[in-house]
Formats: structure tokens, C-alpha cells, sequence
């Protein structure tokens, strides 16, 4: 067995993973037919390769644009139960044991729902996900991240929102969307607000936009982890030899151990990195930056965690040390408390430690 082939067994941890950017094909086919929504294909292979094509644009609004198609099926209770469902099951059969999911409920209030039925509606179907993952044999754990659109203004009120289901799935706060001229500063309250609640945030920051974006999400926002962060790596000088130089921000980044929520094949299509194996992902994890490994939107990127590992792999030389750590300092930047990433980290340490020696033993025989 290769490291390639135990892939697909190892124990994944994500952290960036869109649940209206994840949908099955045939799901989206199906409920579109309930509602009416014309969709540019109606074969699941065609629609498919449809999302993929779209994201690969090179711009992040083109790439934005493809989930008005997703986001138009997800309007009732219903709909989002399913899909929710589903993307639990999904990730358990990718060998995914904790997973974030982030999502914006005021993009599903057009079928009537209000903002918490909305949570209250992707609740369940996380929990009927989890339930029905350990039928099949798999163990998952998954929080909701609330995620309010940057160029809307109900900052504030999805903030509240997001507080208001704390104890009840909802595990943290993140804005996404469009970040050149929205960026925290906009509403510097709302990251007062959910500091003093001593609430978890995440920001996308760094992925269309520079140093300047990660600045305000690690300071004002007071940001635990940063969404792609891939543009830290403008803050590091001297690249090309063995001493590279760190900025003051890159340092504050990588002394605070600030997990970045790096997502490969997205930023492929976005054009925030030019290939898997210049990927900053690598380099940054060479200098010890707390870098995890994510999947954005499955859908757009038609991909998974296990392939955002595989390219690691086969295109940028990681090895089952790298895979594992990577793991590690993302059970480490869940947003949960110390115990629970204690014994997250001890689950991932036994499971790698197993399927290693079996393909040792294997490799010998
Ligand atoms: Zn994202």
C-alpha cells in the first residue's frame, strides 16, 4: 500500500468547508425540479463538471457566481436538512472524524424561513448526518460556523444569531464573499461584541486581498484562525534562499500559532496560487506556520479532502508526517475546548499510527 492508497483511510480534520458549496449533483437536480429553478444542466455529470468549469475562471466574483444555483434550492426547511444531512455523510465517508461547516442563513430567508429556523433546520440535518455516519461504521463531529455576507450589512444581527445557538451546534462566527472594500473594519463592534462573549471567530482574509485584510482579521477581529491566509506569504522576504525574513505581521501570525484555513483547489481556481506545488501551503508549513488543509467548496472544486491530500502528495512531496501534522494543528484549532482537542489529537495520533504500521507490515510481507 502506498501513502496514496491510505489516504482515503486517514483520520481528516476540516476546518473551511462551505455546506451550499459541497451539494451532490443529483441533490441540487432534485430539488431544483421541486421549486422550479431552471438550472444550465440537468444531467448530474454535466452539472458537475458545469460548477467545476465556472470556479475555474481565475476571478473569486466568477467564482462566487456559481452559487446562486446552490443557494436558490436551499430556501426551505426541508432543503437544508437534506443537504446538511448529506454533507455529513459525505465527509464520514471521506475519512473526515470533525469537521466546521459554514454556511450564511440570510442567504435561505426567500422561501419564508426566519434566520434561526434556518440554523435550527441545518441542526438537524447535522444530527441526523451524525447518526446516520455511525450506522455505517463512522464517527464524526460537526459544528456550524454562521457565516455573514461581507457586503450586507447584518453583521450585527447574524453576530446575534450565531451567539444565540452557541450551545446548540453553532461553534463560531466568520465573514465571507467579496473581500476587497469590505473588510472588518466596516463593523468594528461586531468583533467587540463576540470577544467579550468570548466567542470563536474565523475571517476569510488574504485569499483576493493582502497583508492589510489578514492585519484587521488577526487584530480587530481579534480572528482565531484566517480563511486561506495564502497572502501572508507577501509579508516574507528573501523566498528564494535559505534565510527567509518574516515581516512583523507574518511573525505576529506565526508566533500566535494562527491557524490558516489554506484550501488548495480552490485557490487554484481563484487565482490566489498558480499551482499545487508553488502553492504557499508548503513553504509556509516549512516555516512553521499552523497551516491546515481544507476543501472550500467540494462542489466547485470538485474535490475532497482526500484529494486536497493526494495533490499534496504526488505535486508538493508531503509525506505521512506532513499529513498528520497538518492534522494535528487542525484538531488543535477546532473550536472547541482544550479537552476536547486533547483527546480529537489522541484519536488522530492512534489512527495514524495504525494504518502506518499496517502498511509497514504489509510493505515488508
Ligand atoms: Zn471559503
Amino acid at each position: 500500500m502506498t501513502l496514496l492508497d491510505t489516504i482515503p483511510t486517514l483520520p481528516k480534520v476540516v476546518l473551511h468547508d462551505h455546506l451550499d458549496g459541497g451539494l451532490r449533483p443529483e441533490t441540487i437536480i432534485d430539488l431544483a425540479a421541486q421549486v422550479g429553478h431552471t438550472l444550465p444542466a440537468t444531467d448530474p455529470a454535466a452539472l458537475k463538471a458545469w460548477f467545476v468549469e465556472s470556479a475555474d475562471s481565475g476571478s473569486l466574483e466568477r467564482y462566487l457566481e456559481t452559487f446562486d444555483h446552490t443557494i436558490a434550492v436551499m430556501q426551505t426547511a426541508p432543503a437544508l436538512t437534506r443537504v446538511a444531512r448529506e454533507a455529513v455523510m459525505d465527509l464520514a465517508a471521506d475519512g473526515v472524524i470533525y469537521a466546521e461547516s459554514r454556511w450564511a442563513p440570510e442567504q435561505h430567508l426567500r422561501g419564508g424561513l426566519t434566520l434561526d429556523e434556518a440554523v435550527e433546520a441545518v441542526q438537524r440535518g447535522f444530527a441526523e448526518g451524525v447518526d446516520l455516519a455511525a450506522r455505517e461504521g463512522h464517527s464524526i463531529e460537526v459544528g456550524q460556523l454562521v457565516t455573514a455576507m461581507r457586503h450586507a450589512d447584518r453583521w450585527d444581527e447574524i453576530a446575534d444569531l450565531a451567539l444565540r445557538h452557541r450551545d446548540k451546534g453553532v461553534y463560531g462566527f466568520d465573514i465571507a464573499g467579496a473581500e476587497a472594500g469590505f473588510m472588518p473594519d466596516r463593523f468594528p463592534q461586531v468583533w467587540r461584541r463576540l470577544n467579550d462573549e468570548n466567542f470563536p471567530v474565523t475571517i476569510h482574509a488574504g485569499e483576493a486581498a493582502g497583508a492589510e485584510s489578514i492585519a484587521q482579521a488577526v487584530h480587530l477581529g481579534q480572528a482565531q484562525r484566517v480563511g486561506h491566509g495564502v497572502r501572508i506569504i507577501d509579508d516574507i522576504t528573501g523566498l528564494d534562499t535559505d534565510t527567509p525574513v518574516l515581516g512583523r505581521l507574518a511573525n505576529w501570525v506565526r508566533d500566535n500559532q494562527i491557524a490558516l484555513e489554506m484550501c488548495p483547489c480552490s485557490n487554484l481556481q481563484t487565482g490566489a496560487a498558480q499551482s499545487i506545488a508553488s502553492h504557499p501551503i508548503t513553504r509556509l508549513r516549512d516555516l512553521d506556520f499552523a497551516v491546515t488543509i481544507n476543501t472550500d467548496n467540494r462542489l466547485m472544486s470538485g474535490t475532497s479532502m482526500s484529494h486536497e491530500m493526494r495533490l499534496l502528495v504526488s505535486e508538493a512531496g508531503w509525506d505521512i508526517h506532513d499529513l498528520l501534522n497538518a492534522t494535528l494543528v487542525a484538531a488543535w484549532s477546532t473550536f472547541t475546548h482544550h479537552d476536547a482537542r486533547l483527546a480529537l489529537g489522541e484519536r488522530i495520533i492512534t489512527a495514524f499510527e495504525e494504518i502506518h504500521d499496517g502498511s509497514e507490515q504489509e510493505n515488508e510481507s
